[in-house]
Order: structure tokens, then sequence, then C-alpha cells
């Protein structure tokens, strides 16, 4: 415009912040999904422990998995005041790293190698630098990344598992077991309830998801963090209802019985707990209440200097 009068020119500067509200924004900048960090590191004494996101999926229908033995409606309820929809959960798989300065040692492996090590790389680590593996039970999401096509994930690994759970696989066909676990029998240590697998891990006995389900107690310079596994797999339906049966509790009783020991310990020790299957990045303390149990997530706990 070369020629502007000054009304004009006061014409346009009055109208310029009015349109600069109606112009559409430009969006340059691309929708990104929803994304998180596939790790989570932090300090136990001298150890470092490292909990890694393997995979995660929506599932629907989850009362076909959890509280099987409640009314709909129950479940229903519960899941509404959680501010949780009833009709679909997110699920979530997270092996854990664990250096204790003498060693690197992986946690069960995920549902296939692909994911886990994704996960164990973005976290700063090498398959070939764990140096163990511990197996908490022979799941298909546990020992899913132990191998594929007959090679090991972990070329330097030995392994570590429970006596009972081991010998209960042992003839039941299972083909997960037969390709991902047996092939690594003569490689592997296996373990009773009390057990140290190295120098501050030691296995507790957590029997009933599996009939040889084993949880594992960090301990490092008096700080004690208890790797629960499978013990309690939703942070809603089973903390808050430790009774409500889930589908894969091989004996419902006993899984029952071990939810309730372990929570009830966790909540008197007020010590830190993994949880395999609870939401990301899975770590949290546990609350008694009258009947059952709250989860608190971890917040800043495990930053503090
Ligand atoms: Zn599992």
């Amino acid at each position: 415009m070369t020629k502007m009068t000054r009304r004009h020119a006061l014409l346009a500067g009055a109208a310029l912040p009015l349109a600069a509200a109606v112009r559409p924004a430009r969006a340059a900048a691309p929708m990104m999904g929803p994304a998180r960090p596939p790790f989570n590191r932090f300090t136990l004494g001298s150890f470092e422990v490292t909990t890694i996101l393997a995979g995660s999926r929506t599932v629907p229908d989850p009362q076909t998995i959890f509280g099987l033995n409640v009314a709909p409606e129950r479940f229903a309820a519960v899941s509404e005041a959680a501010m949780i929809p009833a009709d679909k959960a997110q699920f979530f798989f997270t092996p854990t790293v664990v250096n204790t300065g003498a060693e690197l040692i992986l946690f069960d492996t995920g549902l296939a190698p692909r994911g886990t090590v994704a996960a164990l790389e973005a976290a700063g680590y090498t398959p070939d630098q764990i140096d163990t593996v511990i197996i908490t039970h022979m799941h298909g999401d546990h020992i899913g990344g132990l191998m594929e096509n007959g090679t090991e994930t972990f070329s330097n690994a030995r392994y570590v598992t429970g006596a009972v759970e081991f010998d209960a696989w042992d003839m039941s066909g299972d083909e997960s077991f037969e390709t991902k676990m047996r092939p690594l029998a003569e490689k592997t240590r296996f373990l009773e309830d009390g057990d140290e697998a190295v120098p501050g891990v030691t296995a507790v006995a957590a029997f009933g998801h599996t009939p040889g389900h084993m949880a594992y107690r960090l301990e490092s310079d008096g700080n004690a963090l208890l790797l629960g596994a499978d013990f309690a797999n939703h942070y809603i339906w089973s903390l808050a209802h430790p009774d409500w049966e889930v589908l894969y509790d091989r004996d419902k009783e006993a899984a029952a019985a071990t939810r309730r020991r372990l929570l009830d310990m966790l909540a008197a020790e007020r010590m830190p707990f993994i949880g395999y299957h609870m939401p990301f990045p899975a770590l949290g303390y546990v609350e008694k209440q009258e009947t059952g149990y709250r989860y608190l997530p971890a917040s800043y706990q495990m930053m503090l200097e």
C-alpha cells in the first residue's frame, strides 16, 4: 500500500487486534500422540533401580479378568469412584533393572524381546550388559523376552528363578515354557523362599498367582523395596479389593492370602514396591484401610538426596 491516509491507517490499526484474534491458529506443530519416557531410574541405597516399560495396551472388558466374583454393578461402582472406566483398562508390562554396583540384574523380560530391548536401550543399557536375569514366574508376559528363534536375548546372562515355579511348569507342556525357559535350565540357579539371589536381593515366596511365584526384597544401606511382580495386578481392583478374584491367579484363595500378607507388610514397613502391572512407572506405597488397601503412587520420595 503506497498511499494511506491518516484515517485509513488509524482504521487499519484499530482493526488489527480484532483481526489477529479471529485469524485461525496455524497449528504448525504436528500432533505428537500421547507419550511418556519408557524408563524411570532412582537410587535405593547404593543400588540403581530402573523400571522399564516393555509394553502397554488398552484391554476391553476388564471384568473378564478382575473381580470375577463380584456383581457387574459393584465392579462399575468401584471403578467409577476411582475415576477409571469399567469397560476398559490400560495394561502395563514393566521389567526392572537393578545395578547393584557388582552386577546388572534384569527382573522379568516382557512379552517378547523387541519391546524390552527397546526400553532397556532407552534407559542406557545394552542386552549384553545384563549379568543376571531373574524370573519371578513363568507366565508368557514375564518369560517372553528371554529368547527368540532359539537365540538368547541376553547373551552374557545367567538365570535365577524359583525352584517350585520351575518344577510346576516342568511337566505342563506349556509352549512358551518349553521354548523360552527350558532351553536355559542348565544356566539357571533355583531358589527357595528366603534364599539370596545376589547380595541384597532375597526371594520372598508369594505363591498363588502361579504355584511358585516369587517376589524379591531389595535392600541396600538400610533401604528396602519389594519387587512384587504379580502378587497384585491392579492398583484399585487388587489393592482396594484384595479378595476380588483374578482370572490369571492359578490358586485364587492362595493368591488372595498372599496379597493380604504382602500388602500388610508393605503398609506396616512403609516400604515402596514395584508392581509389574502397576501404572508406569510402577512404583508406589501401600496404606492399610478398613477393608482393603490404598495405592499411593510414588511422588518424589526416591528423588530426595
Ligand atoms: Zn504378568
